[in-house]
């Protein structure tokens, strides 16, 4: 009687699996507190939800989440699980069939239901692309393919044919796209119940699905409208989201320390973030405020640690990106003003600021500003982009911005938390991780040699990591010393 997250595909597929973006797209739908996610075991993480929210989509999820189902498809009763399988555009199912911008719910392998010949096992699994464009008819269109479906619709969408499965009530369902079948038609007015509930809380009014027309169309004529969709059915959150996935692809391709990194940074941020959009609904003049005095230069700043992170930056190079992103004199000052204006947010304790909502203040004081996840990668990079815009406007150059530049992400990027993995990793992975960590992030000397002092000081009993820690210090002072004199040996 549960709700997983897929970590491992072995056995249903190629394992090219998304689970945070699963979670993430969980949590949208959601846009409720409650909702958790267990650690990894046996392959797949445990979803758990306390519900506080009454919407359809809530009520539905908790069903979903919280129900012991035991359906009997005809040899007796037994229990079922809902596996979600997040999958990006790659995932390939054992039998050949690609997931790429699809969606899918399969019952159990010997339920006897459509679909069961492609399930391998005898659970409940909800397959969809997290990085689907497609298009599909709105109501009232007569069938024009004009609507964007997100990565949350198209998972919500599978989980009503998913209730269904584990109810033992799946409908009637025919290879017809035009008019819909039966259990089509159910699973697209679901679908419109979380396209009511997401317009809702930007205090839009939803464009819904044609109920009777489950056509859809994947070419590239459909990314306008899919952009579209994205800012009117997605939450504010999305562009930070994506922007997120980006630095998260770029720094932790391959690191176990980066993966956890990011679980616990996305676990801290969805502890705020669906509330923090709730309150936001419908107020145009703070989501604005938000968005060009916290969001914009955040992204700005995320985008150059990425391009930074591929090839090593001089402190000119740095100055001159920076300068880069401000077109001219006036976007600067409305950059600045804006910055000022969301200050408020992190400076006063008590919100001065008669222009801040109180709720949303202390939402942040309460459950973001707390983490050091927040602290570190969404809080103090904003800082240093005012600070940095503030020496702009009083007209430092390239090579001076570069250098407050440099010196600002040496007193930030070592400070980046540490976590309880690295206790755990073998000497050689301890070695690949930080090399990683130097490459990526750190990059100046004055930068590694406070992580690696913090890193020695939060693990001295820590056998691998001390001995890594101890030998590379060596490393490096041999290094130094090859250089200067002619190589003695090799
Ligand atoms: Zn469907």
């Amino acid at each position: 009687m549960a709700t997983f997250i897929l970590q491992d595909a072995t056995g249903i597929g190629s394992d090219d699996l998304d689970p945070t973006q699963g979670f993430i797209d969980m949590t949208i739908i959601a846009n409720d507190t409650g909702l958790g996610i267990a650690d990894p075991a046996a392959g797949k993480q445990r979803i758990t939800y306390t519900r506080s929210v009454n919407g359809p989509p809530q009520l539905r999820l908790d069903a979903m989440i919280n129900t012991g189902f035991s359906p009997d498809y005809g040899s007796g009763a037994n229990n079922v699980d809902t596996i979600v399988v997040a999958g990006l555009k790659s995932l390939v199912l054992d039998d050949g069939t690609s997931m790429a911008n699809n969606g899918t719910a399969l019952p159990p392998k010997s339920s006897g239901l459509p679909g069961a010949s492609l399930n391998p096992t005898e659970q409940c699994l909800v397959i969809y692309d997290t990085q689907l464009t497609i298009c599909v008819a709105s109501a009232g269109s007569g069938g024009s393919l004009d609507l964007g479906v997100s990565a949350p619709v198209a998972l919500y969408h599978e989980f009503s044919h998913a209730f269904r499965i584990v109810n033992n009530t799946l409908l009637a369902l025919t290879g017809t796209c035009d008019p819909s079948s039966p259990e089509e038609r159910a699973a697209i007015i679901d679908e419109n119940d979380l396209r009511t509930d997401l317009a809702n809380r930007q205090g839009a009014s939803a464009t819904l699905r044609d109920p009777g027309n489950h056509c859809g169309k994947t070419d590239s004529d459909c990314e306008s409208c899919c952009i579209i969709a994205t800012l009117v059915s997605r939450s504010p959150v999305s562009r930070q989201v994506q922007m997120l996935r980006c630095a998260r692809d770029h720094f932790v391709r391959g690191t176990e320390v980066g993966h956890a990194f990011f679980d616990h940074f996305f676990r801290d941020y969805y502890a705020f973030s669906p509330q923090a959009c709730t309150l936001m609904a419908g107020d145009q003049s703070l989501r604005r405020q938000l968005l060009d005095g916290f969001v914009e230069p955040l992204l700005d700043f995320w985008n150059i640690m990425v391009a930074r992170g591929r090839r090593v930056m001089s402190s000119t190079q740095l100055g001159t990106a920076f300068i880069a992103l401000h077109p001219d004199r006036l976007h600067a000052e409305r950059r600045h003003a804006a910055l000022l204006g969301t200050s408020a947010y992190w400076e006063s304790a008590d919100g001065q600021s008669t222009e801040t909502p109180a709720q949303l203040m202390a939402l942040l004081r309460e459950r973001a500003w707390p983490s050091p996840y927040m602290q570190w990668a969404l809080v103090a990079p904003v800082r240093l982009m005012h600070a940095l815009l503030t020496r702009y406007l009083a007209g430092a150059d390239a090579p001076a911005i570069g250098r407050a530049f440099t010196e600002a992400l040496d007193a930030w990027a070592p400070e980046v938390p540490i976590c309880t993995l690295w206790a755990a990793l073998p000497a050689a992975q301890v070695r690949r991780e930080l090399a990683f960590c130097e490459r990526a992030l750190l990059q100046t000397t004055k930068s590694k040699t406070r992580f690696r002092q913090r890193l020695g000081e939060r693990f001295c009993d820590i056998t691998a990591v001390a001995g890594v820690l101890g030998q590379s210090q060596a490393i490096d002072k041999g290094d130094t010393w090859r250089t200067t004199t002619a190589n003695p040996t090799s």
